[in-house]
């Protein structure tokens, strides 16, 4: 207080008012908050009772009803007769894959197979797939390849040697064949032979497509049976033709007769690269030349006849359909 003010409370008896305090910060203190009651949960799991094995009900699923599929018609049978060959065309059949096992489930049985099959004698069957050229050294290839005529309705010469000796008559170009090689012949100079299905080997859609054309022709409709003859007549005209081959063939019946077209299918047919394309007509190098047949048997200008190929689309839908595919 100054001295003024406290001349003034002497002088009149009045107390200065006291200056106000700033008001400062307020701080609110919070309410006590009442403790809560605590609950404490019970530990303990309610106890279930005990499941007899009795107790447990097995629902019943609803059954599915198995229903097997059916062929078209009856499986034919196919044996593969194996003689002196390398196994190539075994091979090329079982490069089939699944479109094996289609032709298996639905269209043929395999009844006889050394390889496959466990069957010692030739059994009796549609279609057998004859391999490799006959050993007439050998009494027991003489006897089989004459028990697989008697046994099968249709015998295939299966490959270049079944067909025509190939390489088991170690032909090869000009060259004479050895004495030994000369006891192995064609199953040709022995049984008549149904249908040549020549290469070396010969493709596996070659020998899937006459397996399929075979069921046709023995189990098909009159329209399937018609189609099937279309497809393997220039085959069975093929083994009327003989049991000798060579690149020499196109040469004689299609270069030389001006019916050669150019289109390459020989050259890519020869297994050893005998065939080259020179100014667009092939070339054939007869000293590479194994005589396997392959090369006429697959030019479009050789044997075919335009009656058969005009109804090849057809043949090409019954395949596919056969093997359930679109188109291929
Ligand atoms: S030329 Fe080739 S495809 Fe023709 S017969 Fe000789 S090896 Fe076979
Ligand atoms: S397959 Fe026949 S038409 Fe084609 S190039 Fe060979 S010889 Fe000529």
């Amino acid at each position: 207080m100054g001295l003024l003010s406290r001349l003034k409370e002497i002088f009149t008896g009045n107390k200065p008012e006291e200056p106000e305090a700033a008001p400062g910060p307020t701080t609110v203190p919070e309410p006590a908050k009442a403790p809560e009651p605590v609950t404490v949960p019970d530990a303990r799991p309610e106890a279930k009772p005990a499941v007899k094995p009795g107790d447990v009900k097995v629902e019943k699923k609803p059954e599915i009803e198995e229903t097997e599929e059916k062929p078209v018609a009856e499986k034919i049978t196919i044996g593969h007769v194996h003689m002196s060959g390398c196994t190539g065309c075994l091979v090329s059949l079982a490069d089939n894959y699944e479109g094996l096992f289609t032709l298996l489930d639905n269209y043929a049985d395999l009844n006889y197979c050394l390889t496959l099959a466990d069957v010692r004698d030739i059994p009796k069957m549609d279609v057998a797939l004859v391999e490799g050229s006959v050993c007439l050294n050998d009494h027991h290839s003489v006897e089989d390849i004459k028990k697989a005529r008697e046994n099968a309705t249709v015998v295939v010469a299966l490959g270049g040697c079944a067909a025509y000796g190939n390489i088991t008559r170690f032909c090869r170009g000009g060259q004479w064949n050895q004495p030994q090689h000369e006891s192995y012949v064609p199953i040709g100079d022995l049984i008549n032979v149904d249908v040549y299905l020549p290469g070396c080997p010969p493709s596996k859609e070659a020998i899937r497509n006459v397996a399929v054309m075979a069921y046709l022709l023995l189990r098909g409709s009159d329209e399937q049976k018609e189609l099937a003859a279309a497809y393997l007549k220039p085959l069975m005209d093929l083994a009327q033709r003989g049991v000798e081959a060579c690149g020499c063939d196109l040469m004689v019946d299609v270069i030389n007769q001006s019916l050669c077209m150019g289109c390459g299918t020989c050259v890519a047919a020869c297994p050893v690269r005998a065939i080259t394309m020179e100014y667009g007509k092939p070339n054939i190098e007869r000293d590479m030349c194994i005589k396997c047949g392959v090369c006429y048997a697959q030019c479009p200008r050789s044997f075919f006849n335009f009656d058969v190929m005009n109804q090849f689309e057809a043949i090409g839908e019954a395949i596919n359909a056969a093997m359930g595919k679109g188109d291929e």
